[in-house]
């Protein structure tokens, strides 16, 4: 019986779901600004998949070459696919600088150029005066990038005595009636209490959901749990076609291998050894945008020209880097691809592969960070009382693609934008009505039934058919046909929830239960990607439909917006792409054909 849980009730101004990059700069930027502010995690905060990001994070401070922000917004809109609203990357672009110099000062140990400026190297998409030449845009701390800023973030967050709830499980958010969030529940994994935490502002930063896919670079802890918090809510998801395939995951293992190793002079080549991206991308090459590379491999590959005793796979060349450069700027990287390939990266190519690595689809945000749900009247109509930021959200500075290096910098400059619009809006200190009746039997009812599941289906066995379904109906290249038949095995799969089995059943530590949760989160983006990319009838970005090559300005120049039922029905609505700018500094970019 749900009721049967005994509560502990907490009340803060600010209440931040999660603690990697976003969630922490948040966190910090409330406390500063005087707001009463707790942050849950479900990891430790230093284990969050921040830590994981290698490459760098982008900001056009022109230390390694001539660089301006308006052309920094230029490659974000084109590399988004002209779906990216223009009025938040014009924002971040702008606001990358002051917050890149802010991390310097709050100390991250960024790697430095001969005169002490901070080091910055070529990511895929970044150029010069609008396309003519290669920025040199992304700081870097070696290929440790985001451990860097993480630990300093957390640093940070503590010498501003933020509360943290280390370990607890957030598992839906408590709304009113009016349709105004009002909190969040939680299960503390340590002691198995149930927390309700009231709030102003809830702000939902809990990463993406990679790990709806078999393949994929992120942390086993990526499983959009606020995404899934967000549609139980009744709220939507934005742009969730969207799923980004890194092109160098290692063959097998997944792990990443940063866009910073071609940005460094490293290469890809085909069975024939032919370094195959200057057929594709004429000019940038290796490092043309994510998903032109991917899909030029998976061409390779299909064409028979791949690596390998199957011909499935393509090398990634780096022994002709000087073996300084690779000690001094990739020494993870080195590590990595001999735990998990066994390659010396100074004598033998890397097999790699292209592997799902981030989501551009999520919760729909205004650029302060609000969440927004379109009504016929007004399609930014904001949900009181509900931020998100990071990889969850969808603001959308990425589109329908996101460039390297753009991620780190989403996370700190909206995770500090979110701090700015709450310490506006909220009255700090103000009191908390009392909580809404019934505002906790969602979370309450789920945790219980999925607790006392006494079903014929282990957990493990339907992720891995979900996984499958992901990866195989819902990948690189997709078709209408193929995606029909994903949107059906989904929705078998989904059937299939209520016949889950758990057999632990305590409230301490149950691994067993949390996994079954994170399992029933992934369901539901799942279902939400799938269908939304089988109602995408055009090519985008990330999204390729091999039916519908080109992009379809005309039609599909718009954000989808999904909405989910229990019984696994997904409802669509479009907002419109802001093709407008904040200030009359710069130009709107209108679309323009693609050319690589
Ligand atoms: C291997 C790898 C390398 C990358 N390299 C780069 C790079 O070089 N440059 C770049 O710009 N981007 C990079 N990215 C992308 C970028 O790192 C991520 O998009 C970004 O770190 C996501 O940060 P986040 O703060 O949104 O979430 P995360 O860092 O994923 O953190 C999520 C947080 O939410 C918490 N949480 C989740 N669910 C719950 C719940 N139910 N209850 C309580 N807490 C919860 C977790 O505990 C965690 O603290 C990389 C990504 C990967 C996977």
């Amino acid at each position: 019986m749900a009721s049967a849980y005994q509560i502990i009730d907490h009340t803060y101004d600010v209440v931040v779901v999660g603690a990697g990059g976003a969630g922490l700069r948040a966190t910090f930027g409330m406390a500063e600004k005087g707001l009463k502010t707790a942050c849950i995690t479900k990891v430790f905060p230093t284990r969050s998949h921040t830590v994981a990001a290698q490459g760098g994070i982008s900001a056009a401070l022109g230390n390694m070459g001539e660089d301006d922000w308006r052309w920094h917004m230029y490659d974000t809109v084109k590399g988004s696919d002209w779906l990216g609203d223009q009025d938040a990357i014009e924002y971040m672009c702008r606001e990358a600088i002051p917050a890149i110099i802010e991390l310097e000062h709050y100390g991250v140990p960024f790697s430095r150029t001969a005169e002490g400026k901070i080091y910055q190297r070529a990511f895929g998409g970044m150029t010069t005066k609008f396309g003519e030449g290669r920025a040199y845009r992304t700081c870097a701390a070696a290929d440790r990038t985001g451990h860097a800023i993480l630990h300093t973030l957390y640093q940070q967050s503590l010498k501003h005595e933020a509360e943290f709830f280390v370990e607890y499980f957030a598992m839906d958010l408590i709304m009113d009636e009016d349709g105004i969030c009002r909190g969040v529940m939680a299960w503390n994994l340590d002691d198995g209490t149930i927390h309700r935490f009231r709030a102003h502002m809830v702000v939902l930063a809990t990463g993406g959901y990679g790990r709806a896919y078999f393949s994929c670079t992120s942390a086993h802890t990526s499983t959009g749990d606020g995404n899934a918090m967000v549609l139980r809510a009744g709220l939507p998801l934005q742009d969730m076609e969207f799923v980004q395939f890194h092109p160098t995951g290692i063959y097998g293992a997944g792990c990443l291998i940063t866009e910073g190793v071609r940005g460094e002079g490293g290469y890809l080549t085909n069975s024939a050894g032919e370094r195959f991206m200057e057929r594709y991308a004429p000019s940038a090459k290796d490092l043309a945008s994510r998903d032109v590379v991917s899909r030029s491999m998976t061409i390779e590959i299909r064409e028979g020209r791949g690596v390998g005793p199957n011909k499935d796979h393509i090398h990634l060349h780096l022994e002709h880097l000087d073996p300084a450069v690779i000690h001094e700027r990739l020494p993870g990287i080195a590590e990595t691809a001999k735990i998990f390939a066994d390659v010396d990266v100074a004598k033998e190519p890397i097999p790699v592969l292209p592997t799902v690595h981030y989501n551009m689809g999520g919760i729909p945000t205004n650029y302060r960070c609000e969440v927004v749900r379109p009504t016929p009247e007004n399609p930014d109509q904001v949900v009181p009382g509900l931020m998100a930021i990071g990889e969850a959200a969808c603001v959308s500075v990425h589109g329908a693609n996101r460039l390297g290096s753009n991620s780190l910098l989403d996370l700190v400059v909206f995770g500090r934008a979110a701090a700015i619009r709450a310490a506006e809006v909220i009255e700090k200190g103000s009191s908390h009505r009392a909580a809404p009746k019934g505002g906790d039997d969602l979370a309450l009812e789920r945790f219980d039934r999925l607790r006392h599941a006494k079903g014929e289906i282990r957990t493990a066995d339907l992720r891995a058919e979900m996984q499958r379904n992901m990866q195989n109906n819902c990948a690189v290249f997709r078709t209408g046909e193929v995606l029909e038949e994903g949107v059906d095995l989904m929705q078998k799969a989904w059937a299939k929830r209520p016949h889950v089995s758990i057999t632990d059943r305590s409230l301490v530590w149950n691994s067993d239960l949390v996994e079954a949760m994170e399992l029933d989160n992934l369901m539901y983006q799942a279902v939400v990607t799938m269908n939304s990319a089988a109602n995408r009838t055009e090519s985008r970005g990330a999204h390729a439909r091999e039916d519908y090559p080109d992009r379809d300005d005309e039609n599909w120049m718009k954000h989808t917006v999904v909405s989910m039922d229990e019984a696994g029905k997904t409802t669509f609505e479009f907002r419109p792409v802001h093709l407008y700018t904040l200030t009359n500094e710069v130009q709107v970019f209108p679309p323009k054909a693609r050319v690589y």
